[in-house]
């Protein structure tokens, strides 16, 4: 809604409203004389009405229109107006609508004044009376129908069209809204119909006979309404608590979390911090709307900030405006925050992480939604803890634990995955094998634990050199493969090359080892085969096999530190 918008509505209104009831005023000049404690009795009425409505996404359910019904009959136009427009008033003010939103207030007014002025032409055009000569025979339900039907058409009609030019709302004749509107009027024009019999009838007493029972209604109604509407949220968030179990990646499951919860509630911020120790917390997450932020490292002592305080006092808070929290200086809040709730995650009765989510928007959140944030956090905690051991799970089943490198069960079935796609796309793969050389010497110089710190040092060179070109295994003991998608025979030699000639270059130190307390340095190195596809095979396996083929053919046997290129058994032979 811009600004412009807002300014033409209350220049509207202006020009407008007090002409228009002026107007009317001067064209009925009712008498107030003795009626003054049944308009009170009425006013009252409206406004314990307007205290209970029925707010939808798409705006409130006016229950007012039955009293309103009442009013008309009875009193006519000008009583009519004056009734609802105090109604309008009344209901602005118990909805607490922002400074933005004020010009809802005009908007509303002037929708109501243009239906109750089309519904009263219908009217009279129809030969509609008032007082008590509004019903005397069945006929007389005609113009109170015709009433009753504009009314309800030309308010339908103005709330549409102004959605559509001033929200840019889609125009849809009928909605979920419209038909809550015709229940609910199918509901509350009767009640407003035997408020007007039983106050033509009996006068002031038929108000409280019926007003009472009506504002039970309303009320009911509301409680009905909230329900339906905590029913949904429960049935969401449960929806999402298995969204969020069913993910096998930590960042997938936070991602998730966070997609979901700004959908379900009004959130403009989000920040997430975890417990790191008994004093100290260090926010992980820090989301404006959807959009993850960077964090530089940040961190929180106990009772620092309102997360801090949350962590202390191990229990939450919620805030429905920056006057309740703003002498407080808490870092980190942004300054437009307004509402906010902020809670501990618990985990066996220890505090894991604490969960504050802000809204721009006053009274943004209402109670049970801080119980749904409560609910979804342990959903999260839940969800988070599940993708951590299905990730160190698969890590443990993927990988030799001494190297971290991926295990050769995991080569294979990678390779086999691969050469199926370069084969598809006529594309190149190779694969090269490394054997160390005179590695028992190693052993036996350096005692066994110095040799497997060796491997570890060659494993952390292979992953560096190769890093995102490929994947590289543990083969067996002292052997490594890797699988090189896209490199063919010259680009795998010359790189299988570089790693020979870096482990010949390069000197290991051993902090502990079989010889004494001082440092020592040894260089190893590398026989090395290379087999590429389409050259030398045609199926995955024979890739390693033929490497291994020509690292012991053309690098072992012709004196190690070299590197060999597969060839076919005759070419060897010759
Ligand atoms: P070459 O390959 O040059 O012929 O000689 P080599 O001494 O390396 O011989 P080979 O490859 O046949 O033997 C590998 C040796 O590596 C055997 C074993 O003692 C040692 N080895 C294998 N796996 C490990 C391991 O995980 N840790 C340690 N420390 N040694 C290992
Ligand atoms: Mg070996
Ligand atoms: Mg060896």
């Amino acid at each position: 809604m811009t600004k412009e918008k807002k300014i033409a509505i209350w220049l509207t209104w202006l020009l407008v409203w007090p002409i228009s009831f002026y107007g009317l005023y001067r064209y009925w000049e009712p008498s107030f004389q003795n009626m003054m404690a049944d308009l009170f009795s009425f006013a009252i009425l409206i406004g314990i009405v307007a205290l209970f409505p029925l707010v939808f996404k798409e705006g409130p359910i006016f229950l007012i229109q039955g009293v309103s019904l009442a009013v008309f009959l009875y009193f006519g136009l000008f009583i009519e107006v004056l009734l609802t427009q105090f109604g309008v008033v009344f209901l602005m003010i118990k909805m607490r609508i922002s400074r933005q939103d004020l010009y809802r207030l005009p908007l509303n007014m002037l929708v109501f004044l243009v239906t109750s002025i089309s519904g009263a032409s219908i009217y009279y055009l129809m030969g509609g009376q008032h007082g008590s000569e509004a019903y005397q025979t069945l006929y007389d339900i005609i113009p109170i129908l015709a009433y009753a039907l504009t009314t309800f058409v030309t308010n339908q009609i103005l709330i549409k069209l102004l959605g559509l030019f001033l929200m840019k709302r889609p125009f849809q004749w009928i909605d979920r809204a419209t038909l809550w509107e015709i229940y609910t009027t199918l509901l509350i024009l009767p009640v407003g119909f035997v408020l007007y019999r039983l106050y033509a009838d009996m006068g002031l007493a038929a108000v409280y006979y019926v007003g009472i029972p009506f504002a039970f209604i309303s009320a009911m109604m509301m409680l009905y309404y909230k329900s339906r509407q905590l029913n949904s949220y429960l049935q969401k968030t449960s929806e999402i608590g298995h969204e969020l179990t069913g993910r096998l990646k930590e960042s997938e499951v936070m991602d998730l979390f966070i997609s979901r919860l700004v959908k379900l509630l009004p959130i403009d911020f989000t920040y997430i911090y975890d417990v790191i120790d008994q004093e100290q917390l260090k926010m992980t997450h820090f989301y404006k709307a959807q959009q993850q932020q960077d964090i530089r490292q940040f961190f929180l002592e106990k009772g620092e900030s309102i997360s801090g305080v949350v962590f202390q006092q191990r229990k939450a808070f919620q805030y429905h405006r920056r006057d309740q929290w703003k002498k407080q200086n808490w870092e980190g809040i942004p300054e437009e925050g307004e509402s906010l709730i902020t809670l501990p995650v618990f985990r066996n009765d220890e505090i894991v992480s604490v969960i504050t989510v802000v809204s721009k928007e006053k009274r943004a959140f209402e109670k049970f939604q801080y119980m749904i944030v409560d609910i979804l956090s342990n959903y999260l905690v839940i969800a988070m803890e599940n993708a951590k051991n299905y990730e160190e799970t698969k890590n443990q089943s993927e990988r030799c634990p001494l190297t971290n490198l991926y295990n050769y069960r995991y080569f294979e079935e990678q390779l086999e995955q691969t050469f199926q796609i370069q084969q598809n796309l006529n594309r190149p793969l190779s694969v090269i094998l490394l054997d160390i050389d005179h590695f028992k010497s190693v052993n036996d110089t350096y005692g066994h634990q110095s040799g497997n710190e060796v491997i570890c040092t060659l494993a952390d060179w292979l992953v560096e050199m190769i890093g995102e070109k490929g994947v590289v295994a543990r083969y067996g003991g002292e052997e490594f493969v890797i699988m090189l998608p896209n490199y063919n025979v010259d680009e795998s030699f010359l790189l299988a090359e570089e790693v020979r000639s870096k482990f010949a270059s390069k000197k290991i130190i051993l902090h502990e080892h079989m010889l004494g307390d001082k440092e020592e340095s040894l260089v190893v190195t590398a026989s090395i085969g290379v087999a590429s596809y389409p050259e030398h095979c045609e199926q995955p396996l024979e890739l390693v096999r033929h490497a291994d083929r020509a690292m012991y053919m053309g690098a072992k046997q012709k004196g190690r530190n070299k590197v060999a290129l597969y060839q076919s058994n005759k070419a060897l032979t010759e």
